[in-house]
C-alpha cells in the first residue's frame, strides 16, 4: 500500500476534520491491521478520522465474491456500496435487507456502525442479515459468525475496533423488482405522527418531520410507507451538485421555515400514491452530490437518538425543544423501531432499541452546540441513546451510560487489538477502549 502524507479529510458533517496518513488498499492480501479501516466517510462526526495517524481507505476493495441466486447468500469486499449492490442485485430481484439514508455506505462501515433502515421495524438491522464476517487482526485473518458469540456482537457496531472488515457473507432479502409503491399521508400533530407510524404494517415506513413547526402543529409531517413492486418507470431526474459553500443565511429560520411548510403542502390533504426508484426510495439525498456544503464552511451536527417506547412523550418534549429553538433545518425524520430479530440487539454497541429514533440537522453554530447538549441529557433522562454515526459532541461519560454493554466490548476490542492500533478520533474523544 501506498500511504500518502498530510490528508487533510473531514466526516460527513464537516465540522470534525483531520489531518494524517492514508492508503487506499487495492489488495487485500496486503492488507495489515496498524491502522483503522474508513469507508466513505458518511458518519457525520469523528468515526472515521484519525487524526496525526493513519487510516487504511477500503473503497477500492469492492469486488463481488460469491452470489447464490438460489438463496441470495452473498460474499462481498467490505469496500462495495450498499448502492451499488441495490443497482446490481434490485433488477435480479434481490435486495441487501437493510439500507441507511444513503446509498455510499460500504458493507464495512454498514457493519461497523450496525446501520438501521426503514425496515427496522420488520427487519432488525444490518448485521441480523450478515452471515459471516473475515476480520483482519494484526497481520491474521480470521472469520467470525454469529456463533463466535462475544467477538461477534463486537464486531456488529463496534466502530472497526476488533479488526478490520475485510471480507462478509450478507443475506439478501427477494424484492418484487427494482421500484416502490409509495403512499404518502399528512400527520398533522405529534400524536398523529406517533399513531400513524404505530398503525404501520407496511414493509418500510419513515416519517418526515416540519422540525420549526409549534403550537398545536407541532410534530406535523409526512408519512411515507412503501414496498417493493414492478411498475411504471418514472421520469428519472439526474444527479445534481452543490459546488460552493453556501452562505450561512442559506438555511436560516425564515427560510426554513417557509420550505418546510411548503413541503408539508406538497402532499394533498387526502394523502397520494406513487412510483419510485429503489434509489429515490432509499437514498433521496444521494442525488444532490456534496450537499453538505449547503451548510457552509462550519458544517452541521446531526441530532438522533432513540427513546423507549412508553418515553414517547418524553421525544415529543424533545422535539418542542427543537421547535421553539429555530435552529432546526428541514432534514428532520421520525422512526419507529422494532425489537430487532429475534428481540436482541445485533451488537453490544449497535444504536438500534425498540422505541423511536428522531434524527435532525443544526448548522454549526454555538447555539446549537448548546441545544444539543441540552437534547442528549434528556435523551439520557429517557433511557434512551445517541447514534455514534453523528455524533461529534457528546462525552464518554454520557455514551457509556447510554450503552450498558459498553464493558463488554471494551474487553473484545481490547483483547482484538491490544496496542491500540485501530484506535480512532471518535474513540479518543469518548475515551471508549478503556475496558474497565
Ligand atoms: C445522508 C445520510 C443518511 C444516513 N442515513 C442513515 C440511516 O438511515 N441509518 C443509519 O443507520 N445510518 C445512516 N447514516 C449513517 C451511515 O449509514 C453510517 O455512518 C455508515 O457507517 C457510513 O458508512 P461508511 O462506509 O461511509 O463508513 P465510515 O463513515 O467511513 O466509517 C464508519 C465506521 O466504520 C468503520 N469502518 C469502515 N469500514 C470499515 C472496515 N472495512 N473495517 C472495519 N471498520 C470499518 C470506521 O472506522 C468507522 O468507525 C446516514 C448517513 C448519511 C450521510
Amino acid at each position: 500500500m501506498i500511504w500518502a502524507k498530510d490528508q487533510t479529510h473531514t466526516g460527513w458533517g464537516r465540522v470534525l476534520s483531520a489531518k494524517g496518513e492514508i492508503a487506499r488498499a487495492d489488495d487485500v492480501r496486503t492488507l495489515t491491521a496498524n491502522a483503522p479501516a474508513v469507508g466513505n466517510r458518511r458518519s457525520y462526526g469523528d468515526a472515521a478520522l484519525n487524526g496525526g495517524g493513519k487510516a487504511i481507505d477500503m473503497t477500492r476493495l469492492d469486488r463481488i465474491t460469491a452470489f447464490d441466486r438460489e438463496t441470495g447468500l452473498l460474499t462481498v469486499q467490505a469496500g462495495i456500496t450498499l448502492g451499488e449492490l441495490t443497482r446490481i442485485f434490485a433488477p435480479q430481484g434481490w435486495l441487501p435487507a437493510v439500507m441507511p439514508g444513503t446509498g455510499f455506505a460500504t458493507v464495512g462501515g454498514a457493519i461497523a456502525m450496525d446501520v438501521h433502515g426503514k425496515n427496522h421495524h420488520r427487519a432488525g438491522s444490518f448485521c441480523q442479515h450478515v452471515t459471516s464476517i473475515t476480520l483482519i487482526q494484526g497481520d491474521k485473518t480470521c472469520e467470525i459468525t454469529p456463533k463466535t458469540a462475544a467477538h461477534w456482537k463486537a464486531t456488529c457496531g463496534g466502530l472497526g475496533q476488533t479488526g478490520i472488515i475485510a471480507q462478509a457473507t450478507l443475506q439478501l432479502i427477494p424484492t418484487k423488482g427494482d421500484m416502490m409503491l409509495v403512499t404518502e399521508q399528512r400527520a398533522t400533530d405529534w400524536d398523529h405522527h406517533v399513531a400513524l407510524l404505530d398503525a404501520s404494517d407496511a414493509p418500510y415506513s419513515v416519517g418526515w418531520i416540519d422540525a420549526t413547526a409549534t403550537g398545536a402543529a407541532l410534530g406535523r409531517g409526512i408519512i411515507e410507507e412503501g414496498e417493493t413492486c414492478r411498475g411504471l418507470r418514472p421520469t428519472r431526474r439526474g444527479t445534481k451538485k452543490v459546488p460552493f459553500n453556501a452562505p450561512h443565511w442559506a438555511l436560516s429560520g425564515p427560510i426554513v421555515k417557509a420550505f418546510n411548510a411548503a413541503y408539508y403542502r406538497r402532499v394533498p390533504k387526502s394523502g397520494r400514491t406513487v412510483v419510485r426508484t429503489v434509489q429515490d426510495f432509499f437514498f433521496p439525498l444521494d442525488k444532490i452530490h456534496d450537499w453538505n456544503k449547503l451548510y457552509g464552511k462550519r458544517g452541521f451536527h446531526q441530532f438522533q437518538c432513540v427513546v423507549p417506547l412508553d418515553q414517547s412523550h418524553a421525544l415529543r418534549d424533545i422535539m418542542q425543544i427543537i421547535a421553539s429553538s429555530g435552529l432546526a433545518s428541514p432534514l428532520a425524520v421520525l422512526k419507529r423501531m422494532g425489537p430487532g430479530l429475534n428481540g436482541r440487539n445485533a451488537g453490544y454497541m449497535s444504536f438500534p432499541m425498540e422505541g423511536y429514533t428522531l434524527a435532525v440537522d443544526f448548522p454549526n453554530r454555538p447555539a446549537a452546540r448548546r441545544l444539543i447538549a441540552h437534547l442528549e441529557s434528556a435523551t439520557l433522562t429517557a433511557g434512551g441513546r445517541l447514534y455514534l454515526a453523528k455524533d461529534a459532541l457528546s462525552t464518554g461519560t454520557a455514551i457509556k451510560s447510554m450503552y450498558p454493554d459498553y464493558p463488554k466490548w471494551a474487553r473484545e476490542a481490547a483483547k482484538a487489538d491490544p496496542d491500540g492500533a485501530l484506535q480512532t478520533d471518535m474513540t479518543r474523544r469518548l475515551d471508549l477502549r478503556i475496558s474497565k
